[in-house]
C-alpha cells in the first residue's frame, strides 16, 4: 500500500440477539433507533470531510454487529454518502459482514448493486449442536441458503468465519467443519479460537475451562487448520487468516501494515497522523450528535513497536526497507538485540525480510512482547 492511502471502517452495532460469547459492541434495538443511528452516521461523515480530504480510500469495511440486520436502504445511503464525500479508488475493496438468515437474495442483490464487492459471513461451525451452544441464531442448513443467495446475487469474493476450541467440539467435529467449508470453495477463510471474554455469559459458564477442549486438543485444532486449509488451496497470510491466492483481505492487510484508517459509528477506532482514536460506545449520545473519541498520541517508540508486532502477524513479516522508510533508522539499531534473540530461539527469520517461523507463529504473543518496551 502507498503511504498516502487510507481505509474506512463503519461500525453497525445492531444484532437480532446478543450471542452468549460476544463482547463486541452489539445489541438489538428498535427500528427508529436504527434509523436515527444511520442519520447520525451521515452527519459524522460530513464532520470528517476536511480531515479525510482527498486521500485515496482503498478499502471500506462495514463491521458489527450485523450490518445486514437494518433495512438495506439505510446502509446503502451511508455507502453512497461515503463515496460522494471521499475519494474512493475505482478498485476499492468494500466489505460487509453478514450473518446467516439476516439477508435474502434480494437484499444481497441491492448491496452488490450499490458497490459492496466482498462479504464476510459468520458461520462459526457446521455442527448445529455447537452453533446452539454458542447461542447463534442459525443452523448450518440456513447458512448454506445464505451462502447460495449471496453467490447468486453476484458476490464472488466471500470470507467464511469459523471458530475452534468451542464447548463440546472435538477434533473430528472441527475437521468436519473444515471439510464442509472447503467444499463450498469460498475465497477466504478466517479461523479463530474461541476466547472467553470477561463480562459475557460464557465467562460465568466456562472461565475455569470446564466443558471446553483441553489445551492439547486446542493446539491440535490449530495445527489441523493450517494443514487442512493448505492441502485444500488456502494459504495462511496472517496468524488466523487464509485465502486463495490474490484474495487476501486488503482492509485487514492495511490494518497490519499501519495504513491510516477513519472509523465511523460508536466504538469505532481510527488511526491517522500518529494518533489512535476510540469513539465512545453510547448509542444515545451518538444519535444526539456526540462523535467524541479518546485520543492516544503515539510516541516514536510506540509507533516502532506497533510496526513490529502488527507486521509480524503477517506471514510475509516486515522489511528492513519499510522500517527505514518509515522511521529513518536502521532496524538493527533499534531492535538488533530482540531480533537476534528470537532468531537464536528459532522463532524468527532475520534476513532482508523479517518474519516469524512456523514455530514463532505458534508463540506469536511471546514474540510480539519482545518489541514492547517500558
Ligand atoms: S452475531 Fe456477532 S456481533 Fe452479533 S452478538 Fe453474535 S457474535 Fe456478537
Amino acid at each position: 500500500m502507498k503511504s498516502n492511502e487510507a481505509e474506512i471502517y463503519v461500525h453497525i452495532p445492531f444484532c437480532v440477539k446478543k450471542c452468549d460469547y460476544c463482547d463486541f459492541v452489539s445489541f438489538a434495538c428498535s427500528d427508529s433507533e436504527k434509523e436515527a443511528y444511520f442519520k447520525a452516521l451521515i452527519n459524522q461523515i460530513d464532520s470528517m470531510k476536511e480531515t479525510v480530504g482527498d486521500t485515496p480510500i482503498v478499502s471500506c469495511f462495514f463491521g458489527g454487529g450485523t450490518p445486514t440486520v437494518p433495512d438495506e436502504r439505510l446502509l446503502i445511503s451511508v455507502l453512497c454518502k461515503l463515496k460522494e464525500s471521499f475519494n474512493f479508488t475505482e478498485d476499492a475493496e468494500i466489505t460487509m459482514e453478514a450473518n446467516p438468515n439476516s439477508a435474502t437474495f434480494d437484499k444481497f442483490k441491492a448491496y452488490r448493486e450499490a458497490g459492496i464487492n466482498r462479504l464476510s459471513i459468520g458461520l462459526q461451525s457446521t455442527e448445529n449442536s455447537e452453533l446452539k451452544c454458542l447461542s447463534r441464531l442459525h443452523t448450518y442448513e440456513e447458512f448454506l441458503k445464505t451462502f447460495d443467495d449471496a453467490g447468486r446475487a453476484g458476490f464472488d469474493n466471500i470470507n467464511i468465519d469459523i471458530m475452534s476450541a468451542l464447548p463440546g467440539q472435538t477434533i473430528e467435529s472441527y475437521e468436519k467443519t473444515l471439510e464442509r467449508v472447503c467444499a463450498l470453495n469460498p475465497e477466504h477463510i478466517s479461523a479463530y479460537s474461541l476466547i472467553i471474554e470477561e463480562g459475557t455469559p460464557f465467562f460465568d459458564r466456562y472461565a475455569g475451562g470446564k466443558g471446553l477442549p483441553d489445551e492439547d486438543t486446542e493446539r491440535e485444532m490449530y495445527y489441523l487448520t493450517k494443514r487442512y486449509l493448505h492441502e485444500h488451496g488456502y494459504e495462511r497470510y496472517e496468524i488466523s487468516n487464509y485465502s486463495r491466492l490474490g484474495y487476501e483481505c486488503r482492509h485487514n492487510l492495511g490494518y497490519w501494515k499501519r495504513v491510516p484508517y477513519y472509523g465511523f459509528g460508536i466504538a469505532a477506532a481510527s488511526f491517522y497522523g500518529d494518533r489512535r482514536y476510540q469513539t465512545h460506545s453510547d448509542l444515545k449520545r451518538f444519535i444526539e450528535g456526540d462523535f467524541s473519541a479518546d485520543v492516544e498520541e503515539l510516541t516514536r517508540d510506540d509507533a516502532m513497536a506497533e510496526f513490529m508486532f502488527l507486521g509480524l502477524r503477517l506471514v510475509m513479516g516486515v522489511t528492513r526497507e519499510a522500517f527505514f522508510d518509515r522511521f529513518g533508522e536502521d532496524i538493527d539499531a533499534v531492535y538488533g538485540r530482540e531480533l537476534k534473540k528470537l532468531e537464536s530461539e528459532g522463532l524468527l527469520c532475520n534476513g532482508e525480510r523479517i518474519y516469524l517461523t512456523d514455530k514463532g507463529m505458534d508463540v506469536a504473543n511471546y514474540c510480539m512482547s519482545e518489541f514492547i518496551r517500558g
